[in-house]
């Protein structure tokens, strides 16, 4: 329902944020997976029309079978569009209600009595509604990304986009987000940018891996997982061996389990004595593909 096609954003200081990005965005959840630095602001950024791209197309289908150059026809994503940017900030002194209504008429619900219903219904879809007398400057980080996504949800947008809004969430408030977003992912496209492995596992059915501009793989996180099978092997090593395993083998990750280094090596074969074959994972993919891009450049 979205296409991207050759999007190009090189900015003043000769930075390529996006270097021909190419994408195919369904209905429902898709994960867009990078480091900092990969370019998924800059992404999310031109798409929510809040900068111009030097060259590329992205078109957004509408349910009447129409199509939107979003990158021309700026008023008309908006109307789509809704969006919870990274540093998304509130007024602190302001109470959940106040703000969200201020936001409804700056979105053109002028009708006082229509502008409460959606105001109230949105509150109970993110689970504020006893919080709503309550100011923002009280709230967590979690009820802060839910008001966040109430306000991103007026005026019933087809396309959501979400940048990086589980960073800093506890586990609890992170689960609660997700499933959150997961119930919008239902009726509409949604677009999490993330650098967190375990939110595009936990879920999104379609995903892309992005780095220093580029898509380097997009799909579904099992196909991706299933191309690894029988081909990553992890085993506990001495800290100090640590530089020699990466001279000889692809390591794709260390991770201290316990105090000791764990790696996980990408091989056909078992790389050496030792190694035990796991089931990879979604993170074993995503630096999988770090490290092909690396090898690469
Ligand atoms: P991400 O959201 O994946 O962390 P960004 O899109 O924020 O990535 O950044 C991509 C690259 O572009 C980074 O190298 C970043 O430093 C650079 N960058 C982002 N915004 C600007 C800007 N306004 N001017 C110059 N460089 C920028």
């Amino acid at each position: 329902m979205l296409s991207i096609r050759g999007l190009i954003k090189t900015y003043a200081n000769g930075v390529h944020a996006l270097d021909n990005v190419t994408l195919d965005i369904p209905r429902g959840m898709f994960g867009l997976l990078g480091p900092n630095g990969a370019g998924k602001s800059s992404l999310m950024r031109t798409l929510a029309t809040l900068q111009e791209a030097d060259a590329g197309s992205a078109t957004l289908e509408t349910d009447d079978g129409g199509a939107i150059d979003m990158l021309r026809d700026k008023d008309a994503v908006r109307r789509q569009l809704g969006y919870l940017p990274q540093d998304f900030g509130v007024y602190p002194k302001v109470s959940a209600e106040d703000l969200l209504e201020h936001f409804a008429v700056l979105k053109g619900l002028v009708d006082r009595r229509q502008r409460r219903e959606v105001v109230e219904a949105l509150l109970q879809q993110v689970n504020l509604w006893d919080a709503r007398k309550r100011k923002l400057g009280g709230f967590s980080g979690g009820m802060r990304q839910r008001f966040g996504i109430a306000q991103a949800l007026l005026g019933s947008p087809r396309l959501v986009i979400v940048d990086e809004p589980t960073a800093g969430l506890d586990p609890e408030e992170r689960n609660r987000f997700l499933n959150l977003l997961a119930d919008i992912g239902e009726d509409v496209a949604v677009i999490l940018s993330t650098h967190i492995v375990e939110d595009v596992t936990d879920l999104c059915p379609t995903m892309a891996i992005m780095n220093k501009g580029q898509v380097l793989l997009t799909g579904r996180p099992n196909d991706a997982i299933a191309a690894l099978s029988q081909q990553v092997w992890k085993k506990q090593v001495a800290k100090a061996a640590l530089p020699e395993y990466e001279a000889n083998h692809a390591v794709l990750s260390t991770r201290l389990v316990a105090g000791q280094p764990v790696i996980h090596v990408f091989s056909a074969d078992q790389p050496e004595e030792g190694f035990e074959r796991i089931e990879p994972d979604l993170e074993d993919v995503y630096f999988r593909q770090l490290r092909l891009q690396r090898q690469a450049a």
